[in-house]
């Protein structure tokens, strides 16, 4: 277990197993960036040469980690990193594995779904979207019935943990679905990936994307794509930006070991540290319980306060949880956010078209301790602001009961 060496743990730190960020410095209770460990940042206090051996080298590593990460045994697939957020991410996978005179059917049902399709529009492309709204998932049988019915369709585009509101989409069944149908599959996994299963052996896709600071828990810098060595062959000369050509990044990093261009160095070293406590403790399946049990506990606690989940538990992700704002004429956000922060906390305002809301993220160096705090600190942000109690109105349910939430 990592210590805050130098420096007293935070105030109220009660022997939870990850450590607590350094004095003064609040949690981020946010899906990326997140609350780091402490030797992930120390990582940070050495400069590296960008085109010497040891930085190559850490480049190979990471590379092969993280497809190790995502099952790739038969040698099919390969990673790309690739500088900056994790929407450069995704524009240039979008960009270099949608042919120019290809089609993409977007499932959305939420804001990184509907940007994958401004992304989509900015970069020419033929394009369908099946927009879901903000609480409901996309369906085999939906996705089926559109594929069926546009055979110019040639990729299906899919987020894996919708983060805008925190719904976890059915990537296996969408993957069966794309694959019986002989199209393509292209998964935006940013905030999934690391803790959700994302086995290549098991969810057949051309290409997904994440980046370094979501559930790998790096920070933020770069991303990559982790996509079929045949689909990178393909992809050359297609893209319409030279920063985002994945094919022209994979070519050079593969002959040179160099990024193409000046890489996030210190980002990169610190990445290679979360790997490190990654798998130390125990890859994904040890993260995805951490993460779950995280949610869990702190549903239950804010249930207790009389809060109340967007989402149906069947949905509702282990990366970011949405709750309604409470009804109570005295509650606001601003308020609370500027409550719960004194606390040493960071939370997130909501990301929904239609109900107020706010998020509160379970990811990062977090445990059930924590979260416990986090309830505690909910509850006296409340009852500073003279709340007593944090239903939300009957119109939010309703709203959300409008689509069928028995889907
Ligand atoms: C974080 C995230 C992104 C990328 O956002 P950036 O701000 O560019 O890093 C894309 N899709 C999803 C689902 C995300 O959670």
């Amino acid at each position: 277990m990592q210590s805050a060496t130098g420096s007293s743990p935070a105030p109220g730190h009660d022997g939870a197993s990850c450590a607590p960020p350094a004095q003064g410095e609040p949690y981020l209770l946010t899906p990326g960036p997140l609350t780091t460990a402490l030797s992930t940042k120390e990582a940070m206090l050495r400069d590296w040469g960008s085109w010497d051996g040891d930085f190559r080298a850490m480049t190979a590593q990471l590379r092969s980690s993280l497809l190790d990460i995502a099952g790739n045994e038969a040698g099919e697939y390969d990673c790309v990193p690739l500088q900056g957020s994790g929407t450069y991410c995704v524009e240039a996978m979008l960009g270099s594995l949608v042919p120019r005179d290809g089609h993409a059917l977007v499932l959305a049902n939420g804001a990184y779904g509907k940007r994958i399709a401004t992304t989509l529009g900015y970069l020419g492309r033929a394009q369908t979207v099946l927009d879901k709204g903000d609480y409901l998932p996309p369906r085999a049988a939906e996705v089926e019935r559109m594929l069926d019915a546009d055979p110019s369709i040639t990729h299906v585009v899919a987020v894996h943990c919708e983060t805008s509101s925190g719904i976890l989409n059915p990537i296996e069944e969408i993957a069966a679905v794309t694959a019986a149908k002989g199209r393509k599959l292209l998964i935006d996994s940013m905030s999934a990936f690391g803790a959700l299963p994302l086995d290549v052996r098991d969810i057949a896709c051309e290409a997904f994307v994440s980046s370094a600071n979501k559930c790998i828990e790096g920070v933020p810098g770069f991303g990559f794509v982790i996509a079929r060595k045949r689909a990178l062959h393909d992809a050359r000369g297609r893209s319409h930006s030279l920063a985002l050509d994945v094919h022209d990044q994979w070519d050079v990093m593969n002959r040179t070991g160099q990024w193409r261009f000046t890489p996030p160095t210190h980002a990169v070293a610190a990445f290679m540290e979360a790997l490190r406590l990654y798998r130390q403790e125990g890859g994904q399946p040890a993260r995805l319980a951490r993460y779950a049990n995280n949610r869990d506990v702190l549903v239950a606690g804010m249930r207790e306060l009389g809060f109340e989940p967007l989402l149906s538990a069947r949905w509702r992700s282990p990366i970011i949880v949405t709750f309604f704002s409470p009804a109570h004429p005295s509650f606001s956000f601003e308020r609370f956010y500027a409550l719960m922060k004194e606390q040493g906390f960071i939370i997130y305002p909501g990301k929904l078209t239609v109900v107020e809301s706010f998020r509160i993220g379970c990811i990062g160096q977090v445990d059930e301790h924590v979260m416990r705090r986090v309830v505690n600190a909910c509850a006296s942000s409340l009852q500073a602001m003279g709340v007593d109690h944090a239903a939300p109105s009957t119109a939010a349910i309703e709203e959300r009961k409008l689509p069928g939430e028995a889907a």
